[in-house]
C-alpha cells in the first residue's frame, strides 16, 4: 500500500479561505477509498487542535536556523488520519490561516510555512522521526513549496514529491536574506533553484525541486506555460512540461448534495427540482430582496479579488439594473471591491444583496436558491463553485478560462440536444461579453424546458473525486517505482 503525506495549509471546514481547504478534506478521503494510505499534514491552528481531543505526540522536529522546534501530533480530521505540526508561537493565534482577519497578513508567514514544509520533509526523509514514512509527499501551493527543496538537500533516501499549483499568483516571494534563516544552503539561491527576480520564492522552489508538478485542470496546465498566465514561471513550467499534469479537481459530493444539505430550507433532487424555488424565496426574504419567483436571481460566492472578475460585474451594474434580474453576492477580500458592492446594494436593495464575510451556510443557500451562478474569473485554475452550482441545478455563467472552460458545457443547440449543455461560457473578459451571457441566460430562464434541461444536465454530471484520485494514484505509483529504481542503483554504486 503506497503511503502518501498530503500537506496543506488549509483544511475544510476548520481552516478555510478557499478551494484548497475543500480539496485537502476531500481528495485524501477519495485516495484512501482507492487503497492509498494517505494522511494529511496541517499546521496546528487552534481550530485544528480543538477538532479532536485525541491528538497524541508521535515525534518532534528539531529547531533549524530560525525555525523553532515543533511537535508532530497524530489524530484524525473527520474520516482522514491526520498529523498536525504543533508550534504554539507560530500557529496558535486568531485570524485565518494567513492573516489577522482584518486583511493584514501575518509578518512571519515565511517562518510559519517553512516550518510546515520542514515537518513534511522530515516525514518523507530517510531519517524519519516516526515509524510511518511517506513514499510520496504531496505538497500544495507556495506554503508547502520548500518541502521538495528540504528533501532535495537532505541526506539519504527520500520520498518522491508531487507539487500541486492551485494558484500560481500566490508565490510566497520573500527577501533573499532569509535563505539561511530558513535553513537552506546558500547554493540554492540561483536561477536554477529558489531565486526568482532577486527574491526567494517558495512557489518556484516547489516547481523546481519537485519530482512531478500538477495543476488543477488540463486547460490551466497549458495556460501556465504561457507568458499571459504563467506569472513569470511559464519558462520553468514549459521546461518541465513532461513532468507537468493537469488534473481537474473533484468536489465532495456528500458535503455538497442538495438532497441532504443541512444548510438549506428545502432539499431536492433532479426529480423534485420544483422545490428549489422554496430556497429561492427564502434567500430573497433573508437578504431583503423582492420575493419574485419570475425574476432570475444570479448568485456569486468567492474571494473579492481581481482574479474573480467581480470588477467586471461592477462595471456592468448600471446595465444589469436595467434588466429584470436580481444579484446576490457573498465574499470578502479587497476593501475597494467590498465598498463598491455594498454601495450598489444600498442603492438597489430589492435587486442587489451583498454580504461581506465568510459564511459557509449562506454559500450553500446561494447555490441552492439562485437561478444562475456567476463566475466571471479573469483566470481560474479549476474553480469549485461552478461545479457546486451545477450539482445544485443552478447553471453557471463563466469566463471560458482554465477549469471553468473544462467543467462547464456551453449551451448550444447541439449540446442541448445531446443532453450535455450545463451553463454558459463567454469567451473574452469584456463587459459586452458578460452582459450578452447574462442576457442569454435570462431569456433561457423564460424558456422553462431549456432551463430545466440545463439544470438536470448539470445535476447529472459526475464531479466526484473518483477519476481525479485515480489520476493522482497513477502519478504516485510511477514516482514510487522510479524512486525505488534510483535507490537500488545508488546501493549498487555504493
Ligand atoms: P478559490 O480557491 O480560488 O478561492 P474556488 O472556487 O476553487 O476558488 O473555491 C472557493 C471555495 O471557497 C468554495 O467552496 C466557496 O464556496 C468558498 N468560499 C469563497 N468565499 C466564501 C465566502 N465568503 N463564504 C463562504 N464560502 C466561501
Amino acid at each position: 500500500m503506497i503511503r502518501v503525506l498530503f500537506v496543506s495549509s488549509e483544511f475544510a471546514p476548520l481552516s478555510k479561505t478557499g478551494g484548497l481547504a475543500d480539496v485537502a478534506a476531500a481528495l485524501p478521503k477519495a485516495l484512501r477509498g482507492l487503497g492509498v494510505d494517505c494522511r494529511v499534514l496541517v499546521p496546528g491552528y487552534p481550530a485544528i487542535l480543538a477538532a479532536s481531543s485525541n491528538w497524541r505526540q508521535i515525534a518532534t522536529v528539531a529547531p533549524l536556523a530560525a525555525l523553532p522546534a515543533a511537535r508532530i501530533l497524530e489524530g484524525r480530521l473527520g474520516d482522514v488520519p491526520a498529523l498536525a505540526v504543533e508550534c504554539e508561537p507560530l500557529y496558535e493565534r486568531g485570524g485565518d490561516a494567513y492573516s489577522d482577519g482584518c486583511g493584514r497578513e501575518w509578518p512571519d508567514n515565511a517562518l510559519r510555512f517553512a516550518l510546515l514544509s520542514r515537518a513534511a520533509a522530515a516525514l518523507g526523509s530517510g531519517v524519519r522521526p516516526t515509524t510511518w514514512r511517506a513514499d510520496v509527499v504531496h505538497c500544495n501551493d507556495w506554503q508547502t513549496g520548500l518541502t521538495p527543496a528540504y528533501l532535495h538537500f537532505g541526506n539519504g533516501p527520500r520520498a518522491a514529491t508531487v507539487f500541486t499549483v492551485h494558484n500560481i499568483a500566490y508565490q510566497g516571494n520573500i527577501h533573499r536574506d532569509l535563505v539561511a534563516a530558513l535553513g537552506l544552503p546558500p547554493s540554492c539561491f540561483d536561477m536554477h533553484g529558489v531565486e526568482f527576480h532577486g527574491q526567494l520564492s517558495f512557489l518556484k522552489a516547489g516547481i523546481y525541486y519537485s519530482d512531478h508538478i500538477t495543476t488543477v485542470s488540463a486547460t490551466h496546465a497549458a495556460e501556465i506555460q504561457t507568458e499571459a498566465l504563467g506569472h513569470g514561471l511559464h519558462g520553468l513550467l514549459h521546461a518541465r512540461r513532461h513532468r507537468l499534469t493537469g488534473i481537474v479537481n473533484g468536489i465532495d459530493t456528500v458535503v455538497w448534495n442538495p438532497a441532504k444539505d443541512p444548510h438549506i430550507a428545502q432539499r431536492y433532487t433532479t426529480w423534485s427540482l420544483r422545490r428549489k424555488r422554496i430556497n429561492k424565496a427564502q434567500l430573497q426574504r433573508q437578504l431583503g430582496l423582492g420575493v419574485e419567483s419570475d425574476v432570475p436571481l444570479f448568485g456569486m460566492v468567492g474571494r473579492l479579488v481581481p482574479q474573480k472578475g467581480v470588477d467586471l460585474i461592477l462595471d456592468v451594474l448600471a446595465e444589469l439594473c436595467g434588466l429584470p434580474v436580481q444579484l446576490v453576492v457573498l465574499g470578502a477580500g479587497e476593501q475597494e471591491i467590498e465598498v463598491a458592492l455594498q454601495t450598489a446594494a444600498t442603492r438597489a436593495p430589492r435587486r442587489i444583496a451583498v454580504t461581506i464575510g465568510f459564511d459557509e451556510g449562506l454559500a450553500h443557500r446561494i447555490q441552492a436558491g439562485a437561478d444562475f451562478f456567476l463566475m466571471p474569473s479573469r483566470y481560474e485554475p479549476c474553480g469549485l463553485s461552478q461545479m457546486y452550482s451545477q450539482r445544485y441545478g443552478t447553471p453557471p455563467i463563466v469566463h471560458a478560462t482554465g477549469g471553468l472552460a473544462d467543467t462547464v458545457t456551453h449551451c448550444t443547440p447541439e449540446m442541448l440536444s445531446a443532453g450535455t449543455a450545463t451553463g454558459f461560457q463567454f469567451q473574452s473578459f469584456e463587459r459586452n461579453c458578460v452582459l450578452d451571457a447574462i442576457a442569454t441566460a435570462s431569456s433561457t430562464y423564460r424558456n422553462r424546458r431549456t432551463y430545466r434541461s440545463l439544470q438536470q444536465n448539470g445535476m447529472r454530471c459526475d464531479f466526484g473525486w473518483q477519476s481525479g484520485a485515480r489520476a493522482y494514484c497513477k502519478i504516485y505509483e510511477g514516482l514510487h517505482m522510479q524512486m525505488a529504481a534510483w535507490q537500488r542503483n545508488d546501493e549498487r554504486m555504493a
